[in-house]
């Protein structure tokens, strides 16, 4: 394994996307991943055993190992300690990755060939124009060609619509809101959710075919569970869901010229510093998470793509420049949660049926969107993880709060006990709705290294966030709409769950452009040094999910990379 052109550091939402472009305009890449690689050949045994050391070709993928590998057990898949998904090495007999955070909440993030998109719900709104213009240093029109190239890439389509979205829409027209019919939202209102998920299989409806017929076929089978990785297709390449490792990890592979390293730690940016180049970025130092072993490798770029709380982790690990901004700003959409439990009869009228059976279909099949202050996502989460959902609050328990004359919401708080087996005994007739804030940056947010803990990749990341009165202020506007809409959908019961500060599923900005990283996205301060993850983001995009932008970012990356380095 040599004679590489650029190093990648992590094969998740940015990563996989630069690796392929960077593949296709000729350059030899090299990625390193921390986390196991799902339905290769290679690793047909990836929690046990180590397998091979590296893949570079399509051929090693497999379908049937992809199938067995990703199923629908949620704890299996989901679980943040043990299961397959999350932030920890390939061994699950060995404890995760440790991050430092005393606030309540989870981190959510994966390793793995995919990364944190191996369980993403595939949500892909293009940013608000007006959190970009006139505030990021670059324009909306700029990004707009990388955005229709990751569109088609995908490919990202419009969410198919089944009870839970007919009921988010009906209630959405009920208290006033237009439909939104472009992908560039200006005004507040509801859509189907674009979502890099392939429309539904046309033989959906064929009585004739048995559900793992159908499964085997091109198409989403609307069964739900997106969040445990879908094992929905005929081959890796053409699962249902698209996360990267089905998506562009095929694509990097098929270029012929990139090459994936599954289970390698990378715990050091390697630099020189010359009159010619000043300090530029030469290489990185691997642990081998099987073996421990370490190695150097070497290459003419490096690009960090290890997700917001490992790239400022790395370059504090590494010694680089000191940076005020390095690991500052994070932004985390500052999520919330409301239910709606509604009643069989209410119910008929609307979708036809007693039962909404939220966990039918692609998991956030609808939106609304508002500029200015963020969005809301109908939820369908299997049922384990909507209780779970339920369990964490700012508010403590539920039995706490009575609600006052104007409140919008029947029970706050954490729910437990007989009202949790109430509440989850309406399941089938509940709709969520996931609140995501337009976070503001705040520099006393993010990571700063532990200066005590160390595991064996290095010092720790400590990471603290406590969102700031206006994020607040909009969180608490978007709740009252929430409620408003599932009140206006029928709803009889509302429950305001309240998550506590600490619920990180979109986490940004901490390695942000025009601080840390030009507007090509190489960093200031390290020359031959690119970030290409969610970290470069200016701000929250105004509320909306991140991955589309990063991945938009992540092409125009590669294309300016090569334009200065390459020509
Ligand atoms: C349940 C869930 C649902 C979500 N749904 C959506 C959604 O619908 N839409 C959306 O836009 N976003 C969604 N997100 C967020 C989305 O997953 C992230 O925005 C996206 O994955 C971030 O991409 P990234 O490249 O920054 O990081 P990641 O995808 O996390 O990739 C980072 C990769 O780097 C690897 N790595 C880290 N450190 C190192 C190291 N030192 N050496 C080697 N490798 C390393 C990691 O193992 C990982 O594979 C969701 C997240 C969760 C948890
Ligand atoms: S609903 Fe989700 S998991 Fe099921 S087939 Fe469609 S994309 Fe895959």
């Amino acid at each position: 394994m040599s004679n590489f052109e650029v190093i990648v550091i992590g094969a998740g939402g940015g990563g996989a996307v630069i690796a392929k472009e960077l593949g296709e305009k000729g350059l030899k890449v090299l990625v390193l991943e921390a986390g196991p690689w799902y339905g290769n050949k290679k690793w047909p045994n990836p929690n046990s055993q180590s397998g091979a050391e590296s893949s570079s070709t399509s051929d090693d993928l497999d379908v049937v190992l992809h199938k067995q590998l990703l199923n629908k057990f949620e704890m299996n898949m989901n679980d943040l300690v043990t299961g397959r998904f999350r932030w920890g090495p390939a061994d699950r007999s060995r404890s995760q990755w440790f991050r430092n955070a005393d606030q309540k909440g989870v981190i959510w993030q994966c390793s793995g060939v995919g990364g944190t998109t191996q369980a993403y719900t595939a949500n892909c709104p293009r940013a608000y124009p007006a959190a970009i213009d006139n505030v990021w240093p670059i324009s909306y029109r700029e990004l707009i060609p990388y955005y229709e190239k990751v569109e088609e890439t995908l490919p990202v389509n419009f969410a198919a619509t089944t009870a839970k979205e007919e009921l988010f829409y009906y209630g959405a027209k009920k208290a006033g809101w237009h439909l939104i019919p472009t992908l560039d939202v200006t005004g507040p209102g509801y859509r189907p959710q674009p979502n890099a998920i392939l429309p539904p299989n046309k033989n959906i409806t064929n009585l004739n075919l048995s559900e793992e017929q159908l499964s085997w076929m091109e198409g989403c089978t609307l069964s739900g569970h997106c969040i445990n990785g879908c094992p929905h297709g005929p081959s890796v390449d053409k699962m249902a869901k698209r996360s990267t490792n089905v998506s562009y990890v095929p694509l990097a592979l098929k270029t012929g010229n990139v090459c994936i390293r599954p289970n390698a730690f990378v715990i050091k940016i390697v630099t020189e510093n010359t009159v010619s180049k000043g300090l530029h970025a030469v290489g990185v130092k691997i642990r081998d998470t099987w073996t421990g072993e370490q190695e150097e490798l070497r290459a003419e770029i490096v690009v960090m793509a290890s997700g917001s709380i490992e790239s400022p982790r790395l370059w504090l690990n590494s010694g680089l420049p000191d940076n005020q901004w390095v690991g500052r700003g994070l932004v985390n959409h500052y999520m919330d949660w409301v239910s709606g439990i509604f009643e069989e009869k209410d119910l008929i009228p609307i979708l036809g049926t007693s039962d909404i059976n939220p966990f039918v279909g692609n998991t956030c099949g609808a939106r609304m969107d508002y500029p200015g202050l963020g969005a809301l996502q109908s939820v369908g989460m299997s049922p384990g993880l909507t209780a779970s959902f339920y369990a964490v609050s700012e508010s403590g328990y539920s039995f706490l709060h009575t609600p006052g004359m104007n409140d919008p919401w029947d029970i706050r708080g954490r729910l437990f006990g007989y009202e949790l087996k109430e509440t989850m005994d309406a399941y089938r007739r509940t709709l969520n709705i996931l609140v995501s804030t337009d976070d503001e940056v705040n520099q006393r947010n993010g990571i700063t290294l532990d200066p005590l803990i160390r595991d064996e990749n290095g010092f720790v990341p400590v990471v603290k966030y406590q969102p700031t009165k206006q994020s607040s202020r909009k969180r608490s506007k978007l709740v009252k709409i929430a409620a408003e809409l599932l009140r206006k959908a029928g709803a009889k019961k509302i429950i305001w769950t309240n998550w506590p500060t600490g619920m990180m599923i979109h986490i940004e900005s901490t390695m942000r452009m025009g601080f840390v990283v030009d507007q090509d996205c190489e960093t200031f301060q390290v020359k031959r040094l690119y970030i290409a993850d969610n970290s470069v983001h200016y701000n929250s995009l105004g509320g909306v999910n991140p991955t589309l932008t990063t991945q938009a970012l992540a092409t125009r990356t590669a294309e300016k990379l090569v334009e200065k380095y390459f020509n």
